[in-house]
């Protein structure tokens, strides 16, 4: 029946895709027994070898890339250039990891106090589950699975449920290229076999990448089992304007960064802040290349902004729209659904916007812009850090020593990006403060999440 299975859908057509039917929860048992019992040679793989495998990974991505990237596009409507970027970067994440895991994991020998010598090495610690969301499909399976399996862990994946297919070829892949059965794999499950999962003394640590309140959820069961937990949440990112700033750079990257993946991205540029003095200019200019944004079939080579992943989610930034409008916020462009099939939402942008406002105060998951004016650097400092969350920002402004400065040591977020925008780097820690989560993946951080960090002393 519909009940037992999950029905992905094509955001572009409204058309479905396919069936999956819910794994039981026996099969869901044997999967996470069968894990550990695989883990449990994984463990004693040197870590070179371990590499070796990894390197594989990564190059099994890049001989599906085509295949991948279109499913992608299929399932959750991003454009198809930006499907293939993404397999580009897991392949990426992989090299990376095979050429720098060795060394990041390898232990080192100390001095103790009385002069003896102790030892310091990263032991894998068992089975890591991990929830994801659909925005970046396979970027977000492959960052924390590949550090997990480097480490020597194994790893039980509960997708999003509207890229099952996506989770599936990952299995698939990752098989391909050599790992051994059972070490990494997908479940297709109801929300409520979620906690027996955490439950299962195997299960050793748990990372979800989601929505704060999917987080709030996971890590109260995992801290009530005593478990370690990696929470990489949602955040509504200010990127300030500041008076000396590149306007046309600023303009441009702006645009970039709310409007990259459909405008789906954690750490997109939400909210920008403007200082007084250019306010003006930068809004023309800004509303101007809004505007002029094709929306269109992710298919499409010309197409600039693809559908909505869903039509709930859609449904949920409209609604965001309206009220933010309906407490003192003016649409400067966009604000309508369009008719016609597939979930698209245009190029939005919001002036106006001020505390009490969802667009001021939450995440605006979507093609959506917020404009805010304020007095000075101070102003827009201040601004930048009125948020529950924290996960990353941009400041805009010529003096560079003096960005670094507000960066280090005024914004409260766990990542800046200084005259540019970017997305995730294997070589740079990536994670938030406050309600964006805890923990990191990636720049070395994201391999000893999950890892017994153990001391051995010698008499
Ligand atoms: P979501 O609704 O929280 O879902 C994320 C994952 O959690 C999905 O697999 C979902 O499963 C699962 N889930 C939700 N509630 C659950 C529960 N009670 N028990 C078990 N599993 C549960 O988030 P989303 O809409 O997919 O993703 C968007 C959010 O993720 C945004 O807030 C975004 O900013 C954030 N995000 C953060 C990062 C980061 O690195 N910090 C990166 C990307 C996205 P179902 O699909 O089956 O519901």
């Amino acid at each position: 029946t519909l009940e037992d299975q999950i029905t992905t859908v094509n955001p572009t057509t409204g058309e479905e895709l396919e069936h999956y039917p819910y794994h039981t929860d026996t099969e869901v048992t044997n999967a996470i027994e069968n894990c550990h019992k695989a883990f449990l040679n994984w463990r004693h793989v040197p870590l070179e070898k371990r590499a070796k495998t990894i390197a594989a990974i990564g190059k099994e991505l890049t001989a599906n890339k085509d295949a991948l990237g279109q499913l992608m596009t299929d399932e959750m409507g991003k454009l198809l250039k930006q499907s293939g970027q993404e397999v580009d970067l897991c392949a990426a994440i992989c090299a990376y990891t095979a050429e720098h895991g060795p060394e990041e994991l390898k232990g080192d020998e100390r001095t103790r106090l009385n002069g003896g010598k102790g030892l310091v090495s990263y032991e894998p610690i068992g089975v890591i589950y991990g929830v994801q969301p659909w925005n970046y499909p396979s970027y977000q399976v492959i960052r924390f699975a590949i550090a997990s399996l480097m480490a020597g862990n194994g790893v039980i994946l509960k997708h999003a449920s509207n890229v099952t297919g996506t989770g599936k070829m990952l299995e698939k892949i990752f098989k391909d290229a050599g790992l051994p059965d059972h070490l990494f794999s997908t479940l297709v499950i109801e929300h409520d076999q979620s906690d027996a999962i955490i439950e299962n003394d195997l299960i050793r640590g748990v990372t979800l990448t989601g929505s704060p309140s999917a987080g709030r959820k996971i890590a109260e069961k995992t801290g009530s089992e005593l478990k370690k937990s990696v929470m990489e949440l949602g955040s509504n990112d200010a990127y300030i304007v500041l008076e000396d700033a590149d306007l046309e750079l600023a303009v441009k990257m702006c645009v970039k960064g709310r409007i990259y993946n459909n405008g789906e991205t954690c750490i997109a540029a939400k909210r920008f802040i403007v200082v007084d003095k250019i306010y003006d200019k930068f809004k023309e200019g800004f509303v101007a290349a809004m505007k002029a944004i094709k929306l269109g079939d992710p298919n499409n080579d010309e197409s600039q902004l693809g559908p909505m992943a869903r039509e709930d989610l859609r449904e949920t930034l409209h609604k965001q729209v309206t009220k933010s409008v309906s407490h003192g916020a003016e649409i400067l462009c966009g604000g309508e659904i369009p008719n016609g099939k597939g979930f698209y939402y245009p190029a939005t942008v919001l002036g106006s916007v001020k505390p009490g406002q969802p667009a001021y105060d939450d995440e605006l998951f979507g093609p959506v812009a917020s404009l805010i004016k304020a007095k000075d650097t101070d102003d827009a400092m201040r601004i930048a850090n009125d948020s529950r969350f924290g996960l990353g920002g941009g400041i805009f402004s010529k003096d560079e020593k003096g960005a670094i400065e507000l960066a280090q040591k005024h914004f409260d977020t766990g990542m800046i990006f200084i005259n540019t925008f970017g997305l995730a780097d294997p070589a740079m820690p990536f994670g938030g403060v406050k309600d964006s989560g805890y923990g990191r993946e990636h720049g070395g951080f994201g391999l000893k999440e999950f890892v017994n960090v153990k001391s051995v002393i010698l008499g």
